[in-house]
């Protein structure tokens, strides 16, 4: 083989296509892994830097413990915290989720996830710009790009693997088709904004700064559509952000006559901080101190794969749509997709039907519960601060809250929570609405139990999550205040 033909392409070196291309060698196959990035800043997604609240549970680093071998410790490991706890806009409700997990050190996290995929024998080819999917006979068969002395360049592979993030510039170019779309909705993403700062502190408060938890504040006016986060760093060291749904954030801004902006808003919500004396910018390392990008909260794309062509990370929708936590899901797909493309490539048989055992493999480890939990998320973006308050108090335990973080559904005991509703009866429509959601809930996690074993059958199967999906949106419009 030479130097512009592969078994496997991977674009992208970010948490996501590292390890796909270290798994893809390990299976045996040829594989290239490009980026647009120079080595010592793997990982980098923008010029912002590693933008990023760089919160992960530990139970996905022992997912790539358990097929990789890989162990992290410090430095990439910057430091532990029990959980993630989230906090009602009147900070008198806290629910606790996601179990003991680490702030990274991104990287040196990513530095590391390549130094595997090159020690399995992956080639690494730095500032390659990908423009294009190759497409042949409706196959992907390779990329365009441009290499580190802007030159044209076209690479073939067997298998494309797009881990490019959220901005591919390969799934928005592949043929029409009825399996990987290439649109995602604006609604469907938040934009995010992350800070690093040295903090000095004025006095301890939990409810705003925590070295034992990663602080999550749900608040309409602050964040619309989404929330803030002040999560702990090594030392006083903390990552402060901030995602909000564009179009929440114009109704707030109409209903208040504000005109704030993203930029605005994380400026004064790291201000209303009043734990901190001072928040003075850090770099780490090369990354920034502070960034912008966004995060697409919806399920993943029902299919991640098309002919010639696989799909792992943010390029195909993965983060948790409530949490709009991305790095698990990336992590888990690139494993399995690396290893499934290698597979393919040894069958012989690199069609969509050759690929499917991915979209059933990330199905079962992970996808499954994303459409439900996108549901919670649009019925949380019809709430405002005070049926947030009230709803974190009475309709939900802890318990229940975890459960349905966790992609599950819990029995609501709906006699006992109504006899509570009524005692303020402005909020029974929002306890319907609670019931509502959690039954839907249901009805796409049995739909996603029975995802399709072969693309036979597909097109009837996206069909009925296209119909939940609208029929919940339809019902739950944006409203923050
Ligand atoms: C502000 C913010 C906060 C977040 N906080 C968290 C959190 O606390 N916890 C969590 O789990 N998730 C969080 N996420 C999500 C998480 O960061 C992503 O889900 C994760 O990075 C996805 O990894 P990926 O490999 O799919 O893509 P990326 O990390 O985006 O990597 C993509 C790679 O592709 C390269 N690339 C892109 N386009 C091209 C091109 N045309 N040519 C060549 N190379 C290209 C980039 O340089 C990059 O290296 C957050 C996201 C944001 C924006």
């Amino acid at each position: 083989m030479d130097k512009t033909s592969y078994d496997v392409v991977v674009a992208g070196a970010g948490m996501s296509g590292s390890l796909a291309a270290a798994m893809a060698a390990k299976g045996g196959a040829k594989v290239l892994l490009l980026d647009r990035n120079e080595k010592r800043e793997v990982g980098k997604k923008t010029n912002w830097g590693w933008v990023c609240g760089d919160a992960v549970a530990s139970a996905h680093l022992d997912f790539i413990n358990s097929m990789t071998g890989i162990t992290f410790d410090f430095p990439e490991l910057d430091h532990k915290v029990d959980g993630v706890v989230a906090i009602s806009p009147d900070l008198k409700s806290r629910f606790r989720f996601d179990g003991q997990g680490y702030l990274l050190n991104r990287p040196i996290f990513e530095a590391k996830l390549l130094e595997l995929a090159i020690k399995n024998g992956v080639d690494y080819l730095q500032k390659f710009e990908v423009e294009a999917p190759i497409i042949e006979n409706n196959f992907v068969a390779g990329i365009t790009g441009k290499d580190e002395k802007a030159q044209h360049a076209e690479i073939r592979a067997k298998v494309v693997i797009d881990a490019l993030g959220i901005a591919t510039t390969l799934r928005r170019k592949l043929p029409e088709n009825p399996y990987v779309d290439r649109v995602v909705d604006i609604d469907d993403v938040e934009s995010t904004g992350r800070f690093l700062y040295e903090a000095e502190m004025d006095h301890e408060d939990l409810n705003y700064y925590d070295t034992k938890n990663a602080l999550i504040h749900l608040n309409q006016e602050l964040a619309p559509g989404g929330y803030g986060w002040v999560f702990p760093k090594k030392g006083r060291k903390v990552n402060i952000g901030l995602g909000i749904q564009k179009r929440s954030l114009d109704i707030r801004n109409e209903k208040l006559g504000r005109k704030d902006n993203l930029h605005s808003l994380m400026e004064a919500y790291a201000k209303m901080l009043p734990v901190f004396k001072s928040l003075t910018p850090v770099e780490e390392g090369p990354n920034g101190s502070k960034g912008y990008w966004s995060v697409a909260v919806r399920h993943q794309l029902e299919s991640l794969v098309f002919n010639g062509y696989m799909g792992a990370g943010d390029s195909m929708a993965m983060p948790n749509p409530i949490s709009a936590g991305g790095i698990g899901p990336a992590l888990v797909a690139g494993i399995l997709a690396g290893r499934d493309a290698a597979e393919a490539v040894s069958n012989g048989d690199v069609s969509m039907a050759g690929l499917w055992k991915y979209n059933l493999d990330f199905n079962d480890s992970y996808g499954k519960k994303t459409a439900g939990l996108e549901v919670f998320r649009i019925y949380l973006q019809s709430l405002n601060n005070e049926v947030i308050n009230y709803g974190m108090k009475n309709f939900l335990s802890s318990n229940e809250a975890i459960s349905i973080s966790y992609g599950n559904t819990p029995e609501l005991s709906l006699a006992a929570k109504f006899k509570m509703v009524l005692k303020g009866a402005t909020n029974i429509g929002a306890f319907t609405n609670l019931v509502y959601a959690v039954n839907e809930m249901k009805k796409l996690n049995s739909i996603y139990d029975k995802y399709p074993k072969d693309p036979s059958t597909f097109k009837a199967w996206k069909g009925l999550v296209a119909e939940e999906i609208t029929e919940v949106k339809e019902r739950f419009k944006p409203n923050p205040i």
